[in-house]
């Protein structure tokens, strides 16, 4: 095998988080390799994250965070596509999951699973399918069956 150590020691330095499995992968050696080298230059081959290091990303987290800033805003934020203009936009999962069962007055906006950005959205999708829109349909039906009664009379 053909690996350059120096290389290798050098890798390890400037990514102190990288563990030998990585580097191996890295140099297409073994990962015993690897920790034999390290070994013999005086750095550490196995890897212990300090507590206070995201264990997703390796960023780092407050200590009595689980996760850093980032990863924990990405577990409990969704992003959600408004179902009236189309544009994305992020909510707490928790509240998403809590107001797509019904319509909630609340600061989302949402009706039978679907949800929208803002109120503007909320009202002109309610709009065109339970208002205005609903009331002109149910008037055309109304006038259509009067005109098939008027019908039905004058053949009479
Ligand atoms: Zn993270
Ligand atoms: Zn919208």
């Amino acid at each position: 095998m053909s690996i350059d150590k120096n290389s290798v020691i050098a890798c390890k330095k400037g990514n102190p988080l990288f563990t030998c499995q990585r580097i191996a992968e890295q140099f297409g050696c073994t990962r015993e390799y690897v920790r034999q080298i390290l070994n013999k230059a005086g750095l550490p081959t196995s890897l212990r994250l300090p507590k206070s290091l995201c264990p997703q990303c390796g960023e780092p987290k407050k200590r009595q965070a689980n996760l850093c800033p980032a990863c924990s805003h990405k577990k409990h934020w969704v992003l959600i596509k408004c179902a009236e203009c189309g544009r994305t936009f992020e909510r707490r999962k928790s509240n998403y999951k809590r107001n797509t069962m019904e319509y909630q007055h609340s600061s989302t906006f949402s009706y039978s699973g679907k949800v929208f950005c803002n109120r503007s959205c909320f009202g002109r999708w309610l709009g065109s399918n339970y208002g205005v829109g609903i009331v002109l349909k149910q008037q055309k039906i109304r006038i259509q069956q009067l005109e098939d009664e008027l019908a039905r009379l004058k053949t009479l």
